[in-house]
Formats: C-alpha cells, structure tokens, sequence
C-alpha cells in the first residue's frame, strides 16, 4: 500500500501509484506501524538522581541538562510517539519545548496533606510539587474544595487526575487514604469536567479501594497480596477483585519495570548494554559509577538488612514480579485490555531509561504471557481508546497523526522487532533513528 502523509495526518492510504508528492520514504519489505504510546511515564524524574524534585539534580546542574536535552529523544528512538504523564511535578517545558519530542498527554495529582505522597514528603521544596491540594478539615473552604480543585486541573489541560491509594509500602499501614466521602466527590466532579482517574495502587487492599471508588485506571501491577502473599496461584480473593476490574471495565497498567528497575539496579553491569549506552549520556554513565550515584542502592541494601545483592535483586525480580506476572495472565484470560505503561523510571533506580524502560516493560508483557499482537494493541489502540484519542492515534488509518514507526522486521514476529526501527515518523516528518543516538 502507499500512505500519504500531508499536515502531519494520513489523507489517503491506496494501492494505486500516487505521483505527486515532495518527500517519498520506500517502505518496500518493510512494516508500517502506528508509533507508540507510553500512557505511564514521568518526564521530570532523572533516573538515578531522585523522584519528583530531585536535591541530586540542583547539585549536578550540567549533568541534569544533558539528560534533559536527550530524553524526548530517547522516547522517540524505541519508537515512543505519545506520553501520559500521571505526574509532571513542577514543569515540564523542558520536554515541551524541544525540537522533537514525542505528544504529551499529562494527569494532575490531587492529594491532602495527610496522604501519600505529600505525608512522605519531609522538606518544601518536595511538598511544592503539590499544587492540587484537597483540605479534608472542618476548615475547608471553598476555595480548596474538591469541585474547585478539579475544575482547575481539568482548566490546565490536563486529560485525567492522578489519586493515590497507598498506606505504606510492602505490608505497612501508617498512612492515612483520602475519606469515602472525598472519593465520592471526586468520581461527581471528575465525571462533570470529563476528566479519567488514574489511580496509583500496588497492593490488594488499596486496588479494592480504588476499584469502590470508581476509578478508571489502576496505575500498578498488584504486587502485593497481603494476607495471601505466600500463595503461588491467585486466591479467590484476588480473583473476586480482579472479576470487578473486569465488569466495571477498569483499565489496568502493570508497570512491571518498576520492580525489575529495583531488581536490575543491584547489579552493577546493567550500565553497559548497548540498548542502554546508545540513549545515556556518557557524562551520566560515569556519574553512575561515583559513590554519590549509590545513595538508593544504599537505601535498599539498609531495607533489605543487608542482605546480599543477589538476593535483593532475586527478591524483585523473581518473587514480587511473579505476582503481577500472574494477575496479567488472569486478565489476559479473560480479554481484559492491559495498557502499555512502564511507569518510567519508577523509583530513583538508574536501571531504567527512558525508552529503553518502555520497550524493556513491552518485552516484560510478553514473558509474562501476552501474545505479540496483544502487546501491539497494549501500545497502541487499547492506550489510544482509554485516553479518549483514538480518532487522532492507535492504528495507521486516514484521518489520524502521522506517527509512524518503519520497522525492519515483523513486530508480529519477535518482539525485538520494537528495536529494530530504521524511522519514526513524527506528525508526517521522518527521523532516521540513528540520528537519535545520544551524543557521546
Ligand atoms: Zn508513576
């Protein structure tokens, strides 16, 4: 077939010759895909550095603007073409205001001074990140009501709202979660402004809390199963909640980069492949190798009491990712959609890099059970129709953007394929792959 491109859009798609066009890309033996969309993924974090605003990055100003200044690119060269950004944090001109970058979609976050995030957050500058901030008290005004809040986040142009469903990490429970009441106003008013709720929520209690409060996305694989989390196969329990993800037609996201970036940044090889030196850029590389870069591996270590690395490492990779591994069978069973999402970097680990991160999560999906054509729909259509942009993006048809990827190889095929792109085409306009290789 020959695809015209004209203002960024396909205007027509026809077997028959088309004789008058300025630029032709020959695309013979090879495949046309939509570009993809990475509908989880934080453009503000720098990996290694920190999570959200970054004391790490003020310190380090040349390193954080070099990293700034390739990682729109990065995106693009593993063949992101659109990013949802549950959480931009302060600003995120910087990636806006590149010469090329993929389109971003972005969620605000609406939380309280009594709930995660916020409650972790021990200093000013990391609690300014919060603009949207609910007061639960008897104080409240009118001013910081639900209502309030939301019409102005959905006045910013943002597509959803980012809720946070998390009491304490692992098994703990000191955190208190936004009131029944507060949830039920914020279903009404994000209902009434059009705007999705994304919640971030890993483990089972908190997934069956946001699953009552009717959100429309859950942002993490459920990874902790409470009570049962030495059961090797899903509980009735689990399945139940899993069976209301499925009937109230909640998406799901499950963001296994972020426990195998965990897992992968113990070892201290994981800087060297070329799928990783091709993005970074090398003055961070060896910023990696300093002992200030070990602060979170430092962390870890402390958490785990010490344990050896390995076994760190083994405790991510093998235990905790074998649970969401299982959920995504359990709804791939049952004809779920699962997003592509890989929470990029999804902790202050270095191990993951942006778009590296969001092709690494597409080949978790596939180890994980999915078929090839079910993670091309992952990263295209399902995340494109969930967002509420399928008439602009999704699948290579007349009338949407022209962002493409030309492959070499059939993604249908192997799953490497998603490495093997010679151009992406960004609203119409081809860029040689190549050319987005970091400079060293
Ligand atoms: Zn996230």
């Amino acid at each position: 077939m020959n695809v015209l491109i004209s203002d960024g859009r396909i205007t027509e798609i026809t077997s028959k010759k088309i004789t008058s066009y300025d630029l032709k890309i020959n695309g013979f033996g090879k495949f046309l895909t939509p570009g993809l969309m990475d509908s989880h993924a934080h453009v503000s974090s720098i990996p290694g550095m920190g999570f959200g605003v970054e004391p790490v990055a003020i310190k380090n100003p040349k390193l954080a603007q070099a990293y700034f200044e390739q990682q729109p690119r990065s995106f693009l060269f593993y063949g992101v073409t659109q990013i949802l950004d549950p959480n931009p944090g302060v600003s995120f001109d910087y990636f806006t205001s590149a010469p090329q970058h993929p389109d971003y979609f972005r969620c605000e976050v609406l939380t309280s001074k009594n709930t995660f995030p916020y409650v972790e957050k021990a200093d000013d500058l990391s609690r300014s990140m919060f603009t949207y901030l609910i007061d639960e008290s008897a104080e409240a005004t009118a001013e910081n009501s639900v209502e309030r809040l939301i019409g102005k986040i959905a006045d910013s142009g943002a597509s959803c709202i980012k809720l946070y469903f998390e009491d304490g990490y692992g098994n703990a429970n000191q955190w208190a979660t936004l009131s029944t009441n507060t949830l039920k106003r914020i279903k009404l008013a994000a209902k009434k402004y059009n705007l999705l709720i994304v919640a971030h929520a890993n483990a089972l209690d908190m997934q069956q809390l946001a699953l009552v409060a009717g959100v429309d996305v859950i942002a993490h694989g459920m990874w902790n199963w409470g009570q049962y989390n030495r059961e090797q196969n899903i509980p009735k329990e689990i399945s139940n909640t899993l069976n209301k993800m499925i009937n109230d037609e909640v998406a799901y996201m499950p963001t296994q980069r972020v426990i195998a970036g965990l897992g992968e940044v113990m070892d201290p090889t994981i800087g060297n492949s070329p799928e990783f030196t091709s993005i970074t850029p090398k003055p961070l590389i060896d910023w990696y190798k300093t002992t200030e870069a070990q602060w979170f591996k430092e962390e870890l270590r402390a958490g785990f009491d010490r344990m050896p690395d390995q076994s760190i490492s083994d405790a991510f990779l093998y235990g905790r990712i074998r649970k969401g591994n299982k959920v995504i069978q359990y709804l791939k069973s049952a004809d779920h959609p699962i997003l592509l999402a890989s929470d990029f970097p999804g902790s202050p680990s270095f191990a993951n890099q942006p778009g590296l991160t969001t092709y690494q999560e597409m080949k978790a999906m596939v180890t994980a059970g999915l078929s090839l054509e079910e993670v091309l729909a992952a990263a295209t259509i399902n995340n494109a129709k969930q967002f509420k942009i399928e008439n602009d993006y999704g699948t290579v048809e007349v009338g949407k953007v022209a962002n493409l990827l030309l492959l070499k190889t059939n993604p249908l095929d192997s799953i490497e394929s998603w490495n093997r792109i010679e151009t992406i085409i960004l609203h119409g306009d081809p860029i040689a792959r190549e050319s987005l290789v970091v400079n060293k």
